[in-house]
């Protein structure tokens, strides 16, 4: 592992420890301010750093939470950070855009009214289960939801316009897979049954990112909802480099600062196990290589 000088304030662990997904209270599920969760990083010794605060397409008319307000404190809340660590610690404006294809008339408006550097596109629900956390637990939900993410996937990723597709195995934390020989039990052998279950429209999805150019996020929280490993999971990760994929990102996901950076190391880890010596940031949706 690469130690860095120690030349910042604080406990530098990493001269490329990047952190480039994560959440303050611009996003409904995160009561951290912007400045907090910033320093948490710089205090760490992260040398890139994000807030993607949520975009959640599908909720913007049910009134619960001020989607443009908030959007429009994003920009100057990037200013300020990236003013105050300036020579420090690398910032970049960004965004997770969740559920475009359910309002691809308001994605479409906000990501031409926003310069963000870095944009990630996610599903956290499909049509039938606006919660994933409650999907129940038989074999027809179970095979629907997993059907319907899939697809939805699918068609995020021929849209497209995004730089980096976020926890891509993220339906895993909350439903098991059931396979032809009959359900999977262990949460951590999860990835690899559904990769083996769905692996047709899995390799569209992927085919269609390494065309494209989008990055697989390797996203760190999966540690730490008892996956095992990232999400991206290892099988995923792999199949994106056999299909050609050069382009990772990876981030904690974080909402509160303690979990900030968590377990980037161990993304690290695994990526240069299954072939990977770069990552990438994204700086006006361009992609940058750093070496782990
Ligand atoms: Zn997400
Ligand atoms: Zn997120």
């Amino acid at each position: 592992m690469q130690l860095a000088k120690n030349t910042k304030k604080g406990p530098v662990l990493m001269d490329n420890l990047v952190d480039i997904h994560n959440h303050c209270n611009l996003s409904s599920d995160s009561a951290a301010t912007p400045e907090d969760m910033a320093k948490a990083a710089f205090d760490l010794g992260v040398s890139h750093f994000a807030l993607t605060d949520h975009i959640e397409l599908d909720e913007f008319h049910d009134g619960e939470w001020d989607y443009w307000a908030a959007i429009e404190k994003t920009r100057p809340a990037f200013e300020k950070l990236k003013a105050e660590y300036d020579g420090k610690m690398h910032i970049y404006y960004g965004a997770e855009i969740g559920q475009p294809m359910y309002n691809l008339h308001t994605a479409e408006e906000i990501l031409a009214a926003h310069d963000y550097d870095f944009v990630l596109g996610s599903v956290h629900r499909t049509c039938h289960y606006e919660h994933m956390g409650k999907i129940p637990d038989n074999e027809f939900d179970r095979k629907r939801v997993m059907i319907e993410y899939w697809e939805d996937m699918l068609n995020l990723v021929e849209w497209g316009k995004f730089c980096s597709l976020a926890h891509i195995t993220f339906l895993l934390r909350f439903t098991n897979v059931d396979t032809p020989a009959g359900l999977v039990i262990e949460k951590t052998e999860r990835a690899q049954a559904a990769y083996d279950t769905y692996k047709t429209i899995i390799d569209k999805i992927l085919e269609i990112i390494v065309k494209k150019d989008i990055a697989l996020e390797v996203n760190s929280s999966g540690y730490r909802r008892g996956l095992g490993g990232p999400m991206a999971s290892a099988p995923f990760i792999k199949r994106y480099k056999e299909l050609g994929g050069k382009l990772i990102t990876v981030g904690s996901d974080a909402h509160q600062t303690s979990d900030v950076a968590k377990d980037i190391n161990k993304c690290y880890a695994l990526l240069r196990d299954l072939g990977f010596n770069e990552i990438c940031v994204f700086k006006k949706k361009e992609p940058k290589f750093i070496k782990i």
